[in-house]
């Protein structure tokens, strides 16, 4: 019995057919082998769009439509879990933000460079994107150095409302 496969999308960071010769396609179908009870397993394998029909018996035409359905279903659940990420640190930031405010409000906010940078760091913490960590880090502590904790306070409400921007997008949305 020739193997099952269910559909994943497409890529393009693959671009030769593991199945032909065939090489420097545009992009390749990205297919998971499933067992005899359908469930996914071992690695994925990448087709070009002719090996893909014939690996499981439909038109080109039936593997172009599924592909891009997986490939929108992918990036509907790529934004949802940004804005997931987004809500979650959006809390964190309100919350310590909301503290320094306290504190700068009943005078008990020294603004001393620790202070600042537990701050920075409580945010950093906090933040949603990994990879702009870094960056949010820098700009908070730059902010501090140029206008104290008022300043911060003022950079740590744009980075809220930047946040509160994903935390509200709608992933079907594109
Ligand atoms: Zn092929």
């Amino acid at each position: 019995m020739a193997p099952a496969y269910t559909i994943k999308g497409t890529t393009t960071d693959v671009t030769n057919c593991e199945h032909c010769p065939r090489r420097g396609l545009r992009k390749t179908v990205v297919l998971v082998p499933l067992d005899a009870d359908g469930n996914e397993f071992g690695e994925p394998v990448h087709y070009g769009t002719s090996c893909a029909a014939r690996a499981l018996a439909v038109t080109t035409h039936e593997i172009t439509r599924a592909a891009r359905a997986a490939d929108l279903h992918q990036r509907i659940a790529a934004r949802a879990a940004l804005r997931d990420a987004a809500r979650l640190g959006l809390d964190k930031i309100r919350t310590h933000r909301h503290r320094l405010q306290a504190r700068l409000d009943a005078g008990t906010a020294t603004d001393t460079g620790a202070g600042a940078l537990a701050f920075v760091t409580a945010l950093g913490v906090a933040h949603w994107a990994p990879e702009r960590q870094d960056a949010v880090n820098a700009e908070l502590r730059a902010a501090h150095a140029a206008g104290g904790f008022t300043a911060l306070l003022a950079a740590a409400g744009r980075h809220e409302a930047a946040t509160a921007r994903v935390a509200a997008l709608d992933p079907a949305e594109l």
